[in-house]
């Protein structure tokens, strides 16, 4: 059986190895038993079940979210000769009895179906005479009400397990790591003692920055000058946000498009698939956008606004280099988008079918979870190590490639600042014993004659205008690293007051010193290196990819990903059998498309002889 595997995978998919879990995972489901597993987006889950459905008998069925997904894996699928279609409302009434009836006589291994149609009459009276061997659930933390995404349509999968004569095996699949939710996703689907499989949630070739520019429109412009060649995924907060940074990038001549939830489904569409295709270089959206979509060419996410949790920033920023070439992730923060983020969550109306308690309790996780978001944007230390630590993974303390390790740092002592800004609270706490935000605070020290500090009685505190002459943005992370250090305690909430800590007391009486560390990425002059391989024939390769993505009407990553190309500029096949080294290149794909590249490669290298 290994040995097959293998020859599968090179055969049909051009991988000469398994990443890591993918074996593993194979293994079990054809061996009959369930699994779970938890793969950081882009590892290769889809692998995990096509693989073990080719050598099974029967059907494999794939339950997955988002119709885009369903269509772009099956196209995927059927590039590398694999009978395989699904079934969703985007079918036509004709087409799904069409498609039924073809699966009914074997026509297919595997098939993508939307979770609410597998209760259907149609669908239930399919399954009853099909040989079903394996259900796949892709995003299966979709079945969870404490996940982010949650599917109520994701619970009727269960049923239909419940209903088949002989139960398939199951494998469930998702990027979400918790815990709570990975008992849910057992839970629910009532696996039986299932491979529980998590692998590292490290993306090596991932770049991770956090950036507090003080124009962040600028900032982007600037930064997506320095990616000529790549797409990539712009992240706002609102959709009233996605509408002023598109409108900002198309009148700057790039080419750009938007996606979010105010958009006719129609128009939405148009927008992804331009994007997909390579029509429009930049997709700017709120996080609606994404879940399914696999464009593997992803060259860069920007985050415009500071996301609602790590989970989500890590599964958005994810997004980016899923062919596995370098990426870069970048993190535009500022203190306003924290105030927007917690606005976002208190007023979210929450989930229908929880008690008014379990509401409380969700909204209480989930500001947790952005003091995690917060900590991670105003952290000093890498970032990488950063986001595996909340994962649970260790990570080395530097990974010498993120945003903080390759920066320039000074150190300052700011003790004495941090004694009058600590003073300052400690005055107000005990005056206003409810404490009071971090902007009145700054105020204070900043010697505001403004009304509401007036009306407060600030200014007759001794410590009024103690900093006076500061600039504001210093302060602040002044006081978000008096915060991150545990000498003052924001409390949650939704109009959070900064109190002290008795942790204050080392740096007002006992002489501990407070060293403020500054970060200057040297992004500009890094990111400059990616581009250089648009050139040559890594360029003319994707100039003819796309040519034949445009005759055919697929997105053209489907027909090479973007790390195959760059494999085949490396090792420049000459024959056929030299193409089939090339890592992502399958028999299917090589005799439909091989002689196209083969042919451009000559060219290539006659033109580079003369
Ligand atoms: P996920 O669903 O986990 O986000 P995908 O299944 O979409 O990830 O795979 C991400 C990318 O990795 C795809 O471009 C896929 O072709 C590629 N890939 C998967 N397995 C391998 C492998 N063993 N070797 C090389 N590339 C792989
Ligand atoms: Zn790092």
């Amino acid at each position: 059986m290994a040995a097959q595997k293998l020859e599968l995978l090179r055969r049909c998919f051009g991988y000469s190895e398994f990443r890591s879990g993918q074996d593993e995972l194979t293994d079990a489901l054809l061996s009959g038993r369930d699994v779970l597993g938890v793969m950081p987006t882009g590892a290769g889950k889809s692998i995990c079940y096509q693989l073990p459905a080719l050598l099974m008998r029967g059907i494999t069925l794939v339950v997955s979210p988002l119709i885009s997904l369903m269509k772009d894996q099956v196209s995927a699928l059927t590039q590398s000769g694999v009978a395989a279609a699904y079934i969703n409302s985007s079918l036509t009434f004709a087409q799904y009895r069409e498609v039924l009836r073809r699966a009914q006589s074997g026509a297919y291994k595997i098939i993508y179906v939307a979770p609410e149609r597998l209760g259907t009459a149609d669908f239930l009276d399919f399954a009853e005479h099909a040989d079903i061997s394996m259900l796949a659930v892709d995003e299966a933390h979709c079945i969870s009400q404490w996940g982010q995404d949650f599917r109520p349509s994701y619970l009727k999968i269960a049923d239909f397990i419940a209903s088949r004569a002989r139960r398939p095996v199951i494998g469930a699949f998702t990027a979400t790591a918790t815990d709570e939710v990975k008992a849910d996703i057992e839970r629910l689907l009532q696996l039986r003692d299932p491979l529980r499989l998590t692998t590292g949630f490290d993306r090596p070739n991932l770049y991770f920055e956090v950036a507090r520019p003080k124009n962040k429109q600028s900032c982007l412009e600037a930064f997506i000058a320095r990616h000529p060649q790549q797409s990539g995924i712009v992240y706002c907060a609102t959709r009233k946000a996605v509408e002023k940074v598109c409108a900002d990038l198309l009148d700057h001549g790039i080419s750009a498009t938007r996606y979010h939830a105010g958009l006719e489904d129609e128009e939405r569409q148009e927008n992804q698939d331009a994007f997909i295709y390579d029509r429009a270089r930049v997709m700017v959206a709120t996080n609606a956008f994404g879940m399914g979509i696999d464009k593997s060419n992803v060259g860069f996410v920007v985050h415009y606004n500071m996301p609602k949790s790590i989970e989500n920033y890590y599964q958005e920023a994810g997004r980016a280099g899923r062919d596995g070439e370098k990426a870069e992730c970048l993190l535009l923060f500022s203190r306003g988008d924290v105030q927007t983020a917690r606005l976002l969550i208190t007023n979210s109306s929450g989930n229908e079918a929880l008690s008014e308690l379990e509401r409380e309790q969700v909204t209480g996780r989930e500001l947790q979870r952005l003091d995690k978001m917060v900590e991670y944007c105003t952290t000093s230390g890498c970032l990488r190590a950063a986001l595996l630590g909340y994962f649970g993974e260790s990570a080395p303390e530097r990974c010498g490639n993120c945003g903080n390790c390759n920066s320039e740092r000074t150190e300052r002592d700011i003790t004495v600042e941090a004694q009058k800004i600590l003073s300052a609270v400690a005055r107000v706490d005990s005056k206003y014993p409810y404490g009071l935000g971090t902007t009145l605070i700054m105020k204070l020290l900043l010697g505001s004659s403004e009304r509401r500090v007036i009306q407060l009685g600030l200014d007759t505190l001794p410590t009024y205008g103690a900093l006076r002459g500061t600039n504001q943005a210093q302060l602040r992370e002044w006081i978000d690293l008096l915060i991150t250090e545990g000498c003052l305690q924001s409390t949650g909430g939704e109009r959070p007051v900064l109190h002290l800590t008795p942790e204050a007391g080392e740096v007002l009486f006992h002489g501990k010193k407070v060293i403020y560390t500054a970060i200057k990425p040297r992004s500009a002059e890094r990111s400059a290196a990616p581009a250089a391989a648009d050139e040559g024939l890594f360029g003319a390769l994707k100039a003819l990819r796309m040519s034949i993505a445009r005759e055919e009407n697929v997105p053209a990553y489907i027909i090479f990903t973007n790390a195959a190309l760059t494999d085949m500029a490396a090792k420049r096949p000459r024959s056929f059998s030299e193409l089939l080294k090339v890592s992502g290149v399958g028999q299917v794909k090589a005799k439909r498309y091989g002689k196209a590249f083969l042919d451009e490669i000559a060219r290539y290298m006659a033109e580079e002889r003369a």
